[in-house]
């Protein structure tokens, strides 16, 4: 089954229940000072939990575009590394205020997954919350139930907070949740692992795929918990992974989201995905990075130095670095994906096609000023090299540090380089100015570290247009310079 056949099923079976299907609110929040980026589909939906407004109806569903690169679920060093962590994603939901709860979303997410979509259903398992003393809370008894009836109760999990309980920030909304988890594994494997063992442990093939969040309290400032006046459910479930598993692959990059990107930029650096491990994350680092700049510049976010906009250009710099160092794309590269990946989202994201030469544009102009400064850093490096090799034949941490931070060179090219030299580097010295400077954006992000986000009504929100193009083709040409 296509990817673009199971987000239509997912929508299409919630609304045979009656659900309004909504779109997607921007990835890019403007005017928030508490969250940049959209990082689940709730967003949109707060001020109807705390009952600030009033939703045009009591059951919703969506895929919304998420971004978790910032604030309190950053995944971006996953990303590449694992094949189930993206930076920009699709999360598909349904939700409920202060309508139907537990039993039919339970019952109802039992029945997409394995009626609908055919997944085994010996092959899933849910957690549910298992209590917490702190609290005063018992565990989840009512979700439990409904499980039990459904699956064998050896695959239900019970639930650390952690992962189990969801909360807002420090006050409001929050409430037990249910995970599903689904092992792709080969039966070999499972005879010798049972799943349940791998569940929560980071396996790539035992993975979380939906989460389904009940939520029954308010929590004051005082700490204490209060039972909401009504029950609302709030559930994601991760589009890509969604795939994986119905298509039966092994990685959401087998999957038909990713295919034709990897291929493509297999194809242009001449190497085969599958065969080399630092290959394959780079191409799967570009493939999954292309996606989250070129949705944010169709929101209307570029590339800058602050803000939003510097976190766009970190991603696209972590893209570039990895094609640089391990494909050999020594030239821009990476806006050419940008066609192909505006008509795979045709007819779902139609901002991408409308935007396509734009956004092709900039990445272009900010991979070639990005080239530029790898080049210059190369020529900096020459000159250690040719000095270390005088003396110690270490390259110290510092310097290897501001090799990174100013010019973008990755440890591993440092240390490549190093050794192509016969020097080596400083590896502690570096981790340790790591440290320092993310112990000091860790402080300047704390502001941004809840799920929830100050929004303006929905209809305020929703992406309207730009003032011109022409005006962002300034930008750009001025940040060129
Ligand atoms: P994980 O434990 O795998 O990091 P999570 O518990 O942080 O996931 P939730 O906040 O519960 O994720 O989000 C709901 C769903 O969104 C998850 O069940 C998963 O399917 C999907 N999801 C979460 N993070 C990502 C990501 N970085 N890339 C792709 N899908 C994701
Ligand atoms: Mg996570
Ligand atoms: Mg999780
Ligand atoms: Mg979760």
């Amino acid at each position: 089954m296509e990817s673009k056949e199971i987000r239509k099923r997912f929508l299409a079976f919630f609304e045979k229940k009656q659900h309004e299907i909504v779109a997607s609110a921007p990835m890019v929040i403007q005017n928030d000072p508490t969250l940049m980026f959209t990082n689940a589909g709730m967003n949109q939906f707060k001020d109807f939990f705390l009952g600030n407004a009033e939703p045009s109806s009591n059951r919703i569903a969506d895929t919304q575009k998420c971004l978790r690169v910032s604030g309190k679920h950053n995944d971006l060093e996953e990303v590449g590394m694992d094949t189930y962590h993206h930076t920009m994603f699709e999360m598909l939901g349904n939700w409920s205020f202060g309508d139907y709860f537990k039993k039919e979303a339970i019952q109802w997410a039992w029945e997409l997954l394995t009626v609908e979509f055919e997944l085994p259903a010996d092959r899933m398992y849910a957690s549910v919350f298992g209590g917490d003393e702190a609290d005063g809370l018992e565990m989840d008894q009512e979700a439990y139930d409904f499980w039990a009836a459904i699956i064998p109760e050896d695959r239900i999990i019970n639930g650390s907070k952690k992962d189990n309980f969801w909360e807002m920030g420090d006050t409001g909304p929050c409430g037990p949740c249910s995970e599903i988890h689904i092992d792709l594994r080969s039966d070999e494997e499972v005879a010798q692992t049972p799943g349940k063992d791998l569940v929560n442990m980071d396996h790539p093939q035992v993975v979380e795929v939906w989460n389904l969040v009940f939520m029954q309290f308010n929590r004051l400032s005082n700490g204490s918990l209060q039972n909401l006046p009504a029950q609302h459910v709030d559930t994601g479930m991760g589009f890509e992974r969604l795939a994986m598993a119905v298509q039966g692959k092994q990685s959401n990059y087998d999957t038909d989201v990713f295919t034709p990107l990897i291929n493509f930029l297999a194809d242009a650096a001449n190497v085969k995905y599958g065969e080399d491990e630092k290959a394959d994350i780079a191409l799967r680092v570009i493939a999954d990075h292309v996606r989250a700049i070129s949705f944010a510049i169709a929101d209307g976010q570029l590339p800058s130095n602050n803000k939003a906009g510097y976190v766009i250009r970190r991603i696209l710099r972590r893209a570039v670095r990895y094609g640089y160092t391990f494909l050999d794309f020594k030239a821009p590269f990476i806006h050419t994906l940008v066609p192909l990946l505006a008509e795979q989202f045709d007819g779902v994201f139609p901002e991408l096609i409308a935007q396509k030469d734009f956004i092709t544009k900039v990445i272009m102009e900010e991979e070639s000023s990005f080239l530029r400064t790898l080049d210059k850093g190369l020529s900096k490096l020459e000159v250690i090299t040719a000095e270390v090799k005088k003396g110690t034949k270490i390259i110290d941490g510092k310097t290897v540090f501001e090799l990174y931070d100013t010019y973008g060179f990755p440890f591993d090219l440092t240390s490549l380089i190093a050794r192509e030299n016969n020097l080596s580097v400083d590896e502690e010295g570096f981790k340790k100015e790591m440290e320092i400077q993310k112990n000091r954006s860790k402080k300047a992000a704390e502001t941004s570290a809840g799920d929830w986000v100050e929004l303006k009504p929905i209809e305020e929100v929703q992406f309207l247009g730009y003032e011109s193009l022409a005006s962002k083709a300034q930008i750009v040409k001025y940040q060129a310079i």
